[in-house]
């Protein structure tokens, strides 16, 4: 079976694996990224633990079929690195691809991490074979990847489907993208934690600050708590959160016209209280020929969607 190298580049963490062309990982592993010390020390670093998991797999280099990054984003694809993000601050400029293809040997490809989501679900996940298919991530932020009729979606510069910054509401609250009102300042876990702290500040009582013990503690966990037992304050917020889900995925709907919207990201541990009003708000809110063939289902790739997601990349460029 065909097989690739996947690195997962993070803020923290830089993971890697040897992944099947079926999806499975055959082995993994992780290095510090300590990304303010530079790209350079980090990519060595992540390529000689590489280079012994490969020993371990008794597998060569010339066993695989190339090398796929998911990186955060955003990105200057057309040199293989990272362009301005917030996380990885002196990496621009410096191709991570160009840098991990030397030290294997290898084509490698370089796609922002939540495009890579979105390819790794298409691939191996909830999202398998569907060929127009949108992935959203809902944690501290909100991204996006789209695939249309069967190809990722990677943009002029490989930075396509930044769905979190849809603007929701011209007048709304300054997103750190320079925009107002974006999607991802109303519905990301750390928005809904910033909403529900506004209301408390405001006076409301309600059971989520004993839960949290005091108000800068609140987070989407604590407002999930409360909802279970039918706090009204709680239950306001989160009316709200898929109100403003159901108005972005609607958007996304009526955009990208998918069969399949694959949702992923922390504040999903939430389940059916949110899959349920989400769905249906959004259904209700996009165009109705559009609405009548999309479906809404959780991610299926878990914790392994960075590292797969990178994988499905260098498949995806073996094509
Ligand atoms: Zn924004």
């Amino acid at each position: 079976m065909r097989k690739v190298l996947a690195f997962d580049l993070g803020g923290t963490k830089f993971a890697f694996g040897v992944v099947a062309e079926d999806g499975t990982v055959l082995g993994s592993g992780r290095v510090e990224t300590l990304a303010q010390n530079g790209p350079d020390q980090a990519v060595k670093r992540v390529a000689t633990a590489a280079h012994e998991l490969l020993l371990k797999l008794n597998l060569k280099s010339s066993d695989l079929l190339g090398i796929g990054i998911a990186s955060p984003g955003p990105l200057d694809i057309a040199r293989g690195c990272v362009d301005g993000s917030p996380n990885l601050p002196g990496w621009t400029g410096y191709s991570i691809e160009g840098e991990l293809s030397k030290a294997f040997g290898l084509p490698a490809r370089i796609d922002n991490d939540t495009n890579a989501a979105a390819l790794g679900e298409y691939l191996f996940g909830a999202g398998k074979g569907r060929k127009n298919l949108v992935y959203i991530t809902i944690s501290t932020g909100i991204g996006g990847g789209a695939i249309v009729d069967g190809r990722l979606m990677r943009g002029a510069n490989g930075n396509a489907a930044e769905l979190g910054h849809i603007t929701l509401d011209i007048k709304g609250p300054a997103c750190p993208c320079g925009g107002n009102g974006c999607f991802e300042m109303y519905a990301s876990g750390t928005a809904i934690a910033r909403r529900t702290r506004e209301a408390l500040a405001h006076g409301t009582t309600s059971s989520i600050l004993s839960l949290a013990g005091k108000v800068e503690n609140v987070t989407t966990h604590h407002v999930l708590q409360a909802l279970a037992q039918n706090d009204p304050l709680a239950k306001k917020i989160w009316d709200e959160t898929t109100e403003y889900l159901g108005r972005g995925l609607a958007v996304i709907i009526d955009v990208f016209n998918p069969e399949i919207i694959v949702v992923g990201g922390g504040v999903t541990a939430a389940g059916d209280v949110l899959f349920k009003p989400m769905r249906e708000k959004a259904l209700r809110y996009a165009f109705p020929r559009l609405a009548a063939v999309c479906s809404i289902v959780p991610a299926g790739l878990g914790g392994d969607v960075g590292v797969v997601g990178a994988a499905a990349c260098a498949f995806e460029a073996s094509r």
